[in-house]
C-alpha cells in the first residue's frame, strides 16, 4: 500500500480521487484533505502541470486557512489537467465533465482558482448544485470586485499595528501586485490615512515618497496599461520594490518573491501577506530574527474564503464583510499574542492554533477522523 499513503499524516488527506473521462479528455484529481469541521471548500485549478503532492499541499493549506478563519468547513483542492487558455466552449465541456465526475463527492464544495472563474462555477453549480464564487445572478458575492481579501488584509493590519507600535495615519505602505487583492487593500488603507509610497505589477513598479494617487493607478490598469506608466514618481524594476523604505510591505502577487536572495533589502516594520506563500521560510525566519512582524498568508488573506463560505450559507454582502472584519481582527490578535507569549514566529503560532482547531473538530467525530 506504500505509495498511495505517502501523503498521509494525522490530519489527512481523507480522500484522493483520480477522475478520468476519456470521451472528452478529462483528467483531473481531487484531494479532500479534512472534513472534520464540515464539507471542504477549495478551488478548482485548471493547469497542465500540477503534481498530486502539490494539490495535496494546497488542500492542506485550505484546511488550515479555513480552521484559522473559524469556518465550519474543511479544506480540499482539485486540479483539471488542461491549458486554461482553451476556447470557452471546450472549457465548458471539461468543467461540466469534471463537475459530473465529482457529483457524489458531496463533502467537497468547489470554488474558483487559477484558470477558473465565476462562470466556471456557474457550470459546476448547474451540474451538481454546489459551488462557491458564483456570479451574482446565482446569489454569488463578487468578492474580487468588492475586494473581500483586501478588506480582510486591511483589518489584519489594523489588529497588528499595536504589536509593532505603528499607526495607520501617515504610515508608508508598499504594495507588490496591483490586482484584485493589491488595489483594494491600498484603497482601504488610504481611507484610514495611510500613504501608498510604491506599487508594482508584472511589468515593474513606481514609487513616490509623497504618495501615489490610487485613482490614476486604477485608470491605468483598467485601460490595460501598467502602473509603470504613472506620470511622475520613480520607475522601479519588478524586484526593486522589495527595497523601498516603508512601514508596511504587502506582497499581493506571486509565490516566493522574497527569499534569502533579497530579504536583506526589505525595510519595513510589518509585512501582511496577501499572496499565498510569497516568502520562502528562510526569508521569514530572517525577518523574525530582525524583529519584522509578518502576518502569515493563511491568516491575513482569508477574506476571500470567508466571503465564499458566507455566500454558500446565503449571507448578504454586508454580513460577509462584517464577518471578515471580525474574524481577521480576532485571529490576527490571537496569533500575534501567542507568538509573543511563546517566543515563536507568527507562522508557527498560527499553524499551532489552526492544527489545534482541526484536532478539536476531529475529536467530535465518531472515528475521530479526517473524513
Ligand atoms: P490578480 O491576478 O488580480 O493580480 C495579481 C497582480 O500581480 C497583477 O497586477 C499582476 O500584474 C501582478 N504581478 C504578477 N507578477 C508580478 C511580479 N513579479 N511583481 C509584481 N507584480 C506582479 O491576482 P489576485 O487575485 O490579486 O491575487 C494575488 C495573490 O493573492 C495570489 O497569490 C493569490 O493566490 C492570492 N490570493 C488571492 C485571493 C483573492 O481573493 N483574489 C485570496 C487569497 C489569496
Amino acid at each position: 500500500m506504500g505509495d498511495v499513503f505517502e501523503l498521509a499524516d494525522e490530519l489527512g488527506p481523507a480522500r484522493v480521487v483520480h477522475l478520468h473521462e476519456p470521451t472528452v479528455g478529462l483528467k483531473a484529481i481531487l484531494v479532500v484533505d479534512n472534513v472534520a469541521a464540515g464539507p471542504a471548500i477549495g478551488g478548482v485549478r485548471m493547469a497542465p502541470d500540477v503534481s498530486l503532492s502539490e494539490c495535496a499541499r494546497l488542500a492542506r493549506a485550505m484546511t488550515l486557512k479555513n480552521a484559522m478563519a473559524g469556518l465550519s468547513h474543511g479544506g480540499g483542492k482539485s486540479v483539471i489537467f488542461a491549458d486554461p487558455k482553451r476556447p470557452e466552449a471546450e472549457k465548458q465541456i471539461l468543467i461540466r465533465a469534471f463537475a459530473h465526475a465529482i457529483r457524489t463527492e458531496d463533502r467537497y464544495i468547489p470554488g474558483p482558482d487559477m484558470g477558473t472563474n465565476e462562470r466556471c462555477m456557474a457550470w459546476v453549480h448547474d451540474e451538481i448544485g454546489r459551488a462557491v464564487g458564483l456570479p451574482p445572478e446565482l446569489g454569488g458575492i463578487p468578492l474580487d470586485q468588492l475586494g473581500a481579501t483586501g478588506w480582510g488584509l486591511a483589518h489584519a493590519i489594523g489588529a497588528a499595528l499595536p504589536f509593532c507600535k505603528l499607526t495607520l495615519k501617515g504610515a508608508r505602505v508598499v504594495v507588490q501586485g496591483f490586482g484584485s487583492v493589491g488595489r483594494h487593500v491600498a484603497r482601504f488603507l488610504v481611507a484610514e490615512g495611510a500613504v501608498i509610497v510604491a506599487v508594482s505589477d508584472s511589468r515593474g513598479g513606481i514609487s513616490h515618497p509623497g504618495g501615489l494617487d490610487l485613482d490614476r493607478l486604477a485608470e491605468l490598469k483598467s485601460a490595460g496599461r501598467s502602473v509603470t506608466e504613472y506620470p511622475g514618481g520613480t520607475a522601479l524594476s519588478a524586484d526593486d520594490i522589495v527595497g523601498v523604505p516603508c512601514d508596511i510591505w504587502i506582497p499581493a502577487a506571486r509565490p516566493d518573491v522574497v527569499s534569502e536572495r533579497n530579504v536583506d533589502r526589505l525595510q519595513a516594520r510589518l509585512v501582511a501577506q496577501g499572496a499565498n506563500i510569497p516568502f520562502t521560510s528562510g526569508a521569514e525566519r530572517d525577518l523574525h530574527r530582525r524583529g519584522v512582524l509578518v502576518i502569515p498568508d493563511f491568516v491575513a488573506n482569508a477574506g476571500g474564503v470567508i466571503c465564499a463560505a458566507m455566500e454558500y450559507h446565503g449571507a448578504t454582502r454586508s454580513a460577509a464583510f462584517a464577518a471578515i472584519e471580525e474574524m481577521l481582527r480576532e485571529n490576527t490578535r490571537e496569533v500575534l499574542q501567542q507568538s509573543l507569549d511563546e517566543g515563536v514566529s507568527p507562522r508557527d503560532a498560527a499553524a499551532a492554533i489552526a492544527v489545534q482547531r482541526v484536532r478539536r473538530a476531529m475529536d467530535n467525530r465518531r472515528w475521530g477522523g479526517a473524513g
